[in-house]
């Protein structure tokens, strides 16, 4: 199918294809143009044929999660945007502390369940609100853990041979810093397995487990629409404690504000767009520059704006 072509009815029901659907529904910080073609797919045979589908035609594609770590600009994106989120599930092993769960299994539901399971391991991870796949692609982390620790491996789709699903090993997967090799690689997980430690007592994970959350909701900004920290945090100085030596809390570009709670957070704080976001990332990136020469690098995805060296 040419690029900007409609498919036919019965194949568009078959895929469940939607045409200029909004994305701000399915980023955290409720910003976002059109997506030009938009899926959730209910399995993994929709999602294959959606990967053809756009293979096929020639058309650019992405992979969403929870849309909790990206910017997406007011303009939208051309192509094909496939979001994951109702590709849910787990499966675990309490004896042997292995899990397997589905790329779009929200990482906070995930974590209570290994809690009420005895399983240590991923009790940092309940206060961020994004999915498995996600978190294996970022390698998110928080209070002291990572997705690394804990990853055994992923299983992967190719979109170039969809019909052939295969395993990377974490290792092979170069873990860095909310880093992962499958940034830079047009692949699809459909699921992560980890391994955990057994034989904890399960009201002790739970406890920390709520700990762990309520930490976070008391000194981040949870109610208002964010992606999480903005900036990766230039080691050893912590991007947060840069931002508000310079005074810079409470800086707003149109509906977008630096957070008076946490500096690191960009808040969506009255209707802003993606533009105002990012004129006010670029605003913090210019004065944390003048004022200490750090250059702060974006921890978010940007997408469909033009690309910056960061
Ligand atoms: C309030 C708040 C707090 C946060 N706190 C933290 C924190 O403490 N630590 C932290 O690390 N992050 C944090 N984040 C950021 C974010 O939640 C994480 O980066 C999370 O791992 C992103 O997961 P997601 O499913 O939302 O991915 P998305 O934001 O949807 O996507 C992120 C990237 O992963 C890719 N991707 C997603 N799923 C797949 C898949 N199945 N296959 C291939 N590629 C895929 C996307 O294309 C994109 O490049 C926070 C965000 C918010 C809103």
């Amino acid at each position: 199918m040419a690029p900007g072509s409609q498919p036919p009815p019965d194949l568009r029901q078959a895929l469940g294809l939607r045409q200029a659907v909004g994305l701000q529904e399915f980023t955290t910080w409720r910003v976002g143009g059109p997506a030009e073609w938009f899926a959730e797919p209910a399995d993994q045979q929709q999602l294959v044929a959606l990967l053809a589908w756009a293979a096929q035609g020639g058309m650019p594609y992405r992979v969403i999660g929870a849309g909790s770590n990206l910017l997406i600009a007011d303009q939208g994106l051309a192509g094909l945007t496939i979001c994951n989120r109702r590709l849910q599930g787990s499966r675990l092993n309490a004896a042997s502390g292995v899990v397997e769960a589905e790329a779009g299994e929200p990482i906070p539901s995930l974590a209570r369940k290994l809690a009420r399971a005895g399983l240590h391991g991923l009790e940092w991870a309940v206060g961020i609100p994004g999915t498995v796949g996600g978190a294996a692609v970022m390698n998110a982390g928080a209070q002291g853990g990572c997705t690394a620790e804990w990853l055994d491996s992923v299983l992967v789709l190719d979109p170039a041979r969809p019909a052939e699903p295969y395993r990377i090993a974490a290792a092979d997967l170069n873990f860095d810093y909310r880093h992962s090799r499958l940034q830079r690689e047009a692949l699809v997980v459909l699921s992560a397995r980890f391994q955990l430690e057994p034989g904890h007592d399960p009201a002790e994970i739970t406890a920390r487990t709520s700990a762990n959350l309520h930490s976070r909701t008391s000194s981040q900004p949870y109610q208002q629409p964010s992606c999480g920290s903005v900036f990766r945090n230039p080691e050893p100085e912590k991007a947060g404690r840069l931002i508000e030596a310079l005074g810079l809390k409470g800086t707003r570009i149109g509906g977008a504000e630096v957070s008076p709670i946490h500096a690191n957070f960009i808040v969506n704080s009255d209707n802003a767009t993606a533009a105002d976001i990012d004129a006010l990332i670029a605003l913090v990136q210019q004065r944390v520059e003048q004022a200490a020469g750090i250059s702060l690098h974006p921890e978010v995805k940007r997408l469909g704006f033009p690309p910056v060296g960061d």
